[in-house]
């Protein structure tokens, strides 16, 4: 007699990561929160920005909170930002989907961690205009380490990788800086990309920069339509991160796209 579906080890795996990816999501919250704050993520427990009040575990839980409290605080009706659900339950979806497409194993957990960083880089750089070292000096390494132990690529790729996405937004800054006469790029989306090149190679640095300047230069548009100005300084990793992500998923079929755009007349 075959199991009930709910019941395969498949449906659980699944759905365990899910749960799992959606716990990570609230940490992820304090890593956001906290880190552009210098402030510890592992001490202290969460405290409402509005009133102070220790939040409690059951008003805690990822996803279901916020619906049960309909985005406010119990205590003092503070609005949470939708950014809290949101990056919940992108980290549950990254989650069952790194399960769901590498089998749970090293190289899951790992894509994981580097997605999932990615999912905070994007937040916080949005926000505060700075690139915390832990995530992307950080996540450098654990590529480098990820090379050897599990991921897809040789250590020798993932350290090319690291030094030409260093090296070419080196390039870019200095440049910048000569034109224009102002930072233009900051140190960290430098650092992001060696720890994007560490994991995805050499060749997907070039893809990941002309997916991200694609989306930066609609999002200028929109800027100037609303009539931002021209001034209006753009956290640029806010587009290098997830472009990453995009090139991660459609890789390969953006490269093709992309040489074919470079022989266009
Ligand atoms: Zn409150």
């Amino acid at each position: 007699m075959s199991a009930p579906i709910l019941l395969t080890e498949t449906t659980f795996v699944s759905a365990a990561s899910v749960v799992f990816g959606l716990l990570w999501g609230s940490f992820l919250n304090v890593v956001i929160y906290r880190l552009p704050r210098n402030r510890s993520v592992v001490r202290g427990r969460s405290q409402c920005p509005g009133c102070g009040t220790v939040i409690r575990w059951y008003d805690n839980i990822p996803l279901l909170s916020y619906l049960v409290l309909r985005g406010r605080c119990r205590n003092c009706g503070y609005r949470i930002p939708m950014s809290y659900p949101t990056v919940e339950l992108l980290s549950g979806v990254i989650s069952g989907a790194v399960v769901w497409y590498y089998g749970l194993g090293l190289e899951a957990a790992w894509m994981f961690v580097f997605l999932t960083a990615l999912l905070a880089i994007t937040f916080i750089d949005w926000s505060h205009r700075i690139i915390p070292d832990e995530l992307s000096i950080g996540g450098t390494v654990f590529g480098w380490v990820g090379a050897v132990v599990c991921l897809d690529i040789t250590l020798v790729e993932s350290l090319i990788g690291s030094a030409v996405g260093f090296g070419i937004l080196f390039l870019i800054a200095i440049v910048y800086k000569l034109v224009r006469r102002v930072d233009g790029m900051g140190g960290g989306d430098i650092k992001l990309m060696a720890m994007i090149g560490a994991f995805l190679g050499w060749k997907m640095v070039f893809v990941v920069l002309f997916v991200a300047s694609l989306c930066g230069a609609v999002y200028g548009v929109y800027l100037m339509h609303r009539g931002g100005g021209s001034k209006t300084a753009v956290a640029f990793g806010s587009f290098l991160a997830p472009s990453a992500t995009i090139v991660l998923i459609a890789g390969a079929r953006f490269l093709e796209f992309y040489l074919q755009f470079l022989k266009r007349p």
